[in-house]
């Protein structure tokens, strides 16, 4: 059998704009290389930088601390990247879940989940997902290619704007860690979510800490270990069943890199330590996956795998097959786990009043006739309340 995802190496198109350089899309040494090319000293970079990533700005205008000839020859070179909320929802409990439409029409959703000592925006790192995961709405999207780095970082640009999050730095400030946790593998992008991690924890760049960013993979064994190394960012890993046969279904990549393999390169995770622990993603599904044998099966399975345990109600979507493990059955199975020593193991639940329906901001575009191939969106992001970091 032909796994799902084999269709990647089709050639999914990567989005190219052509005009003037989007700056967010450039490392840090690049934009100075781009500024050396035009006689600019280093130190301007930084000032842009600082600019763009500290202030927040959309333009060049409003870059006092450069001469007003500089700003316009910048402006004539140079723009600066955002994608627009195409939908806005905000739930009564403080979730903001945005759909941002990027320069080639494309979409992909963004949510940020208050709590009171921390402020964790969820991003995509793809538009949809190659992926066919049976129980998320995402793998069922027809149109996927990957996120460009600029479109990862504006995405954190975007719902910063939207927070009122600038200038950063003060105290308070609402977004103070990022998961990758919304549309598309981000394991399958890795060159574009690498060089997006670097602008986004960079000191002079977005300036939010490695150690509170998490990346979520479905197991693409082979790029664990270049993640770890690359990044430097904590890893999630969406397991979701105990044995081959079931993860088979409900995780098809399974078939390519089974769990033995996927444990194996967990091990091997750079950095890995009591501190810095992998966190396994355990979607709980009716009849599926659930039962007191699964829960322990569980516990052995990561034994000697510094660990967090991560229980997801699942998140049901129209025309699912799966319904979420009734709340008793959750409980027992957070039992076993707790008892073996796992704290906190079951993510609250967040914007449900928003997200209840799965991809529904896609949805509600669909209905509103802007678009007519029939497309999903993922929403799980509503879900990561207690991602640990
Ligand atoms: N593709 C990556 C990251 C995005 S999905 C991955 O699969 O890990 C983020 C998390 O939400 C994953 O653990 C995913 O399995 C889970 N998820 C997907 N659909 C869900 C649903 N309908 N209900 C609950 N969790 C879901
Ligand atoms: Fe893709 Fe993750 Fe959804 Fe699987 S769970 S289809 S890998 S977004």
């Amino acid at each position: 059998m032909q796994v799902a995802e084999d269709r990647w190496s089709d050639g999914v198109p990567e989005h190219q704009v052509s005009g003037p350089v989007d700056i967010t899309e450039l490392s840090r040494s690049e934009l100075a290389g781009r500024l050396a090319e035009l006689g600019l000293p280093a130190f301007r970079t930084g000032q842009l930088w600082h600019w763009i990533y500290h202030r927040g700005v959309t333009g060049f205008e409003p870059m006092t601390t450069l001469a007003r000839q500089l700003r316009d020859e910048l402006a004539g070179r140079f723009r600066i990247g955002r994608p627009v909320p195409a939908l806005e929802q905000r739930s009564t409990d403080g979730t903001v879940k945005w759909l941002f439409r990027f320069a080639d029409g494309s979409e992909a959703e963004t949510v940020f989940i208050p709590e009171t000592d921390r402020g964790t925006l969820c991003v995509s790192s793809q538009v949809g997902c190659t992926l066919t995961c049976s129980f998320c709405h995402t793998g069922t999207q027809r149109l996927v290619r990957n996120l460009t780095s600029g479109e990862i970082v504006g995405q954190v640009l975007a719902a910063s704007d939207a927070l009122g999050a600038w200038p950063s730095g003060r105290a308070g400030r609402p977004i103070t860690n990022i998961v990758l946790m919304g549309m598309g593998e981000p394991l399958y992008n890795l060159d574009n979510v690498a060089a997006a991690l670097r602008v986004i924890s960079d000191n002079e760049g977005l300036s939010i800490s490695k150690r509170r960013i998490t990346l979520s993979t479905s197991g693409v064994v082979p790029e664990i270990e270049r993640c770890g190394r690359e990044t430097g960012v904590n890893l999630a890993v969406s397991l979701h069943a105990v044995t081959d046969e079931v993860r088979n279904v409900l995780v098809p990549i399974n078939r390519k890199w089974p769990i033995a393999e996927l444990m194996q390169a967990c091990r091997d995770y750079p950095g890995l330590s009591n501190a810095r622990r992998i966190t396994f993603e355990y979607v709980m599904l009716d009849g599926i996956n659930d039962t007191p044998e699964d829960a322990r099966a569980l516990v052995r399975l990561l034994g000697g795998i510094p660990s967090k345990i991560n229980l997801i109600p699942f998140n049901p979507w129209p025309g699912t097959r799966y319904r979420c493990s009734p709340a008793p059955v959750i409980a027992r199975f957070a039992d076993i786990v707790m008892k073996a020593g796992y704290a906190s193991p079951v993510r609250t639940p967040r914007g449900r009043d928003i997200l209840a329906a799965c991809g529904q901001l896609r949805s509600d575009s669909e209905r509103q006739g802007r678009r007519r191939e029939p497309r999903a969106g993922t929403g799980v992001g509503g879900d990561i309340g207690t991602v640990g970091i």
